[in-house]
């Protein structure tokens, strides 16, 4: 029987794959393959790649099979591949950033009529388009899309392993997998924290179910371990969310870990309906917004450097384990754009490049919710203040001590605005503000009025642009 291709993207991962499972059923030798391409560009991302391919061909080879590594545009790769190898079909999953829309687009223009395409969804819980309101129109507000969403069924895991593999063609490229990884040191502390791949995927869940309960109360403390660090296995679709979402549902206490399920497909449903909302605001008083692109800003809060150590030690969680917690996600990025006044975009670019589990449609989100500018966005004049924040949710001050070991000294009562503490205190903590740690590099109620200021322009300029 003539081979079929599975051509991996955001599902790697064995256990309950559409694509592969439909390969299985045809009764053809299955030819599984992934193709580094334009859209594994960015530098965190490439590394837990490198990673979780080199755990998928391992699984394929304990079962017979392999792993085809090509690298270059998918189309014309594919195409080429089917011919080599007389397939005629191939079976993938469907990606929903425009860019891997396209590529379907043009797989199918650079396919013979002979081969077949067949592309199944595997990483929503719903399907774009499937959860609308009453007059067919696409939610844009979170919690009516959530009741919608959970009327939906969702349909039991399914797992067909395959037993009958084609032999990879001679000429893939064996220096794909290596050339994902940085050429600088920067990612050798990954390791402490992460291990990608399906096997480490499924042991996360079974570690965040076992928590599950607790969930909903330890949520927003970045000096616990309250969350489940499921995203960059679930950015790469090491594990189904289909079986996330039946794990949690056979536990008590799960539902305010399931919502955030929902919150990822409710992402993926306004980027298929916005595909250009990685960098245009979705709110249209924002067209015109009296952003600052200030470079040397834009470092100070990338560096953590900003005098603010919530901010910072949330930048430098973000460059040392390639994650940062959701609440911190949000005071920093609430932090550059109200602030500093710089850019969401620049902000989200950032992420993308530096977080391991970079994923469009959740970051264009999360940036635009804490902008203001998003469909279901926090308003805009609402500006977290990051001392209140950090006291607030990083009560004993261990959160910033561990990325910020120069105020390890600094007692709790000042570890959020250690300027306040008295030079004497101060210097008991060795602590020299200035030189060991950078004061504020703006004063909150100033830059908070001067977003406010800003704000109030942008609506003025788009009330005299509509008159
Ligand atoms: P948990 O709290 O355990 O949640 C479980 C899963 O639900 C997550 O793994 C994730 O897949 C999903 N999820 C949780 N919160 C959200 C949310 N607010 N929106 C969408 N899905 C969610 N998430 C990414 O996966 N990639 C990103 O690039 C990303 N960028 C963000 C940028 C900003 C400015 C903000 C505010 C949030 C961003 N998020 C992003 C959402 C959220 O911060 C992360 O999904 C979460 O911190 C991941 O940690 P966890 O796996 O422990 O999440």
């Amino acid at each position: 029987m003539k081979p079929a291709i599975v051509w991996f993207r955001r599902d790697l991962r064995l256990s309950d794959n559409p694509a592969l499972n439909r390969a299985v059923e045809s009764g053809r030798p299955v030819l599984p393959v992934y193709i580094v391409d334009e859209l594994d560009t960015q530098s965190a991302s490439r590394w837990w790649l490198h990673h979780s391919l080199t755990v998928l061909r391992g699984k394929l080879e304990s079962l017979g099979g392999s792993l085809t590594l090509l690298k270059g545009d998918a189309s014309a790769k594919l195409a080429e591949l089917a011919a080599a190898t007389d397939a005629e079909v191939i079976y993938c999953c469907h990606r929903y950033e425009a860019e891997g829309r396209a590529q379907l687009i043009a797989l199918r223009n650079a396919l013979p009529e002979s081969v077949r395409l067949n592309a199944a969804h595997g990483s929503l819980l719903n399907e774009p388009g499937t959860v609308v309101t009453g007059s067919g129109s696409v939610f844009k507000v979170f919690t009516p899309f959530y009741k919608a969403a959970m009327r939906v069924p969702v349909p039991a895991p399914d797992t067909k392993t395959p037993v009958s593999f084609h032999a990879p063609p001679d000429d893939a490229d064996s220096n794909v997998l290596d050339s994902l990884l940085p050429t600088i040191n920067w990612a050798d502390g990954f390791p402490e924290d992460w291990t990608p791949g399906e096997t480490a995927a499924s042991d996360r869940l079974d570690h965040a179910v076992k928590k599950s309960a607790d969930y909903g109360e330890l949520r927003d403390r970045p000096d616990l371990e309250g969350t489940s660090r499921l995203s960059p296995h679930m950015h790469y679709g090491e594990v189904s969310i289909r079986e996330v979402w039946h794990r949690l549902s056979e536990v008590g206490g799960a539902e305010p870990l399931t919502r955030q399920l929902y919150w990822r497909d409710f992402s993926y449903h306004l980027l298929v309906e916005n595909p250009d909302m990685g960098w245009k605001p979705l709110r249209r008083e924002f067209d015109n917004f009296p952003w600052v692109d200030d470079d040397v800003l834009l470092r100070a809060w990338q560096t953590g450097q900003t005098g603010y150590p919530i901010v910072d030690a949330g930048m430098r969680q973000l460059w040392r384990t390639g994650w940062m917690h959701n609440r911190v996600r949000m005071i920093v990025a609430s932090f550059l754009v109200k602030h500093l006044l710089v850019p969401w975009q620049r902000g989200a670019d950032w992420f993308l490049d530096t977080l391991l589990d970079a994923d469009l449609a959740n970051n264009s989100a999360g940036w635009q919710w804490v902008a203001g500018c998003g469909t279901d966005a926090t308003p805009y004049f609402r500006i977290f203040n990051p001392i209140t924040q950090g006291k607030k949710f990083d009560v004993s001050g261990d959160y910033v001590r561990k990325f910020v070991p120069e105020l390890d000294k600094v007692p709790t009562k000042f570890i959020h605005d250690p300027w306040n503490a008295g030079t004497d205190l101060l210097a008991a903590s060795s602590i020299r503000l200035g030189e060991d740690y950078p004061y504020p590099i703006v004063e909150h109620k100033e830059a908070r009025q001067r977003a406010l200021d800003a704000y109030q322009l942008s609506r003025d300029l788009l009330k005299s642009a509509a008159e």
